[in-house]
């Protein structure tokens, strides 16, 4: 008789298990997350009860303005406050570049033996949905989990990186001195998405010129009564300083979002940016499978040869779903 199959802990007892406190068992179901595995649906169904308690903050900034030291120091602040802290690092980059790895090692240095933190970089390898479902499933775990804050961290480069961090209670835009300043922030998006800025490298020249410019762009669309007026704070992450501010800056748009009832909007419209990122990659997914009605390769040949127009193919193709 053969040796019957490893049997892989099933999803309640993993759930089960980061609720009593496993990095391990948090780490497993942040993989199946990752790697839309079959027990995908099974982890979003059991840890969408258990979530809603975290709050989830948003960094983001070009590359080397100091997204994951400030990332270091904000989670060595929350631990000083005896809040368990997540932090998820999109890594845009092929998880094969050993960036990632690379990345969590030197992270982790400072809290390795700290279980009350967890640190995982994500990449979307594999995922039909992308990062808008992958990472706020894994949000959901970890919030499931008991984390009282996730930390997510992304580069502003591409719009979706950018997005996944605007999507958070609280998003942090990160800038450093003379680092194309307030306009190439502006370029990438970043300025809207911002609910608190902060000039990172404020030892270095021309910091307070970076903020006083980040400053005047804010005000012209912050202001309206009742409005949120987004901080500019300066730090030298590096050595921690500025980091208190940070966190005030936090805890007031927090505040801010809850007495005016807007926490709620926030968050409906996260999971709305993830529904429909499921419901897209379902539909495409249908669209790319054979024996599926007519055929997207049989339609495309007819439009290709003009004996069909695309919107009437497109109708052909989603009445056949
Ligand atoms: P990221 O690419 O945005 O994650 O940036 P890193 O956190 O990796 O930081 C990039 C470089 O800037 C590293 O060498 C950091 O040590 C350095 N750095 C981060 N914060 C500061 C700061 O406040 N002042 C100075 N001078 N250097 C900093």
């Amino acid at each position: 008789m053969a040796a019957p199959a490893r049997v892989r802990a099933p999803v309640a007892e993993l759930v089960e298990q980061a609720r009593a406190g496993s990095p391990r068992a948090v780490a497993r179901l942040i993989t199946l997350v990752e790697d839309a595995a079959t027990e995908l649906r099974e982890v979003a169904r059991l840890t969408a009860p258990l979530a809603g308690r975290a709050r989830v903050v948003g960094l983001t900034g070009s590359p080397g303005v100091g997204k994951s030291t400030m990332t270091n120091a904000l989670v060595s602040a929350y631990r000083a406050r005896g809040v368990r802290v997540a932090v998820i690092a999109v890594d845009p980059s092929s998880p094969f570049s050993g960036g990632a790895l690379l990345g969590d090692r030197v992270r982790m240095q400072d809290h390795a033996s700290d279980v009350g933190v967890f640190i995982r970089s994500m990449a979307t390898r594999g995922h039909l949905g992308g990062l808008a479902t992958a990472v706020p499933q894994a949000i959901r775990v970890l919030d499931a989990a008991g984390f009282g804050v996730v930390l997510v961290e992304t580069v502003g480069v591409g719009q979706s990186e950018v997005e996944v961090a605007a999507h958070a209670d609280t998003t942090l835009v990160l800038l450093a001195p003379g680092m194309g300043d307030g306009i190439q922030a502006a370029k990438a998006g970043l300025l809207e998405v911002a609910d608190v800025f902060v000039v990172n490298k404020a030892d270095r020249d021309g910091a307070d010129a970076t903020a006083r410019g980040i400053r005047q762009m804010a005000s012209l669309s912050d202001g309206g009564p009742g409005d949120w007026r987004r901080p500019v704070e300066q730090t030298v992450a590096t050595r921690g300083e500025g980091i208190a501010a940070v966190l005030a800056a936090i805890d007031g748009h927090h505040a801010w979002l809850v007495g005016s009832g807007r926490l709620a909007g926030r968050r409906a419209a996260r999971a709305s940016d993830e529904v429909e990122a499921i419901a897209v990659a379902e539909l495409r997914g249908r669209i790319g499978s054979p024996g599926g009605g007519v055929g997207l390769g049989a339609l495309a040949a007819e439009v290709a040869a003009g004996r069909l127009d695309p919107y009437a193919a497109a109708d052909r193709l989603l009445a056949d779903l």
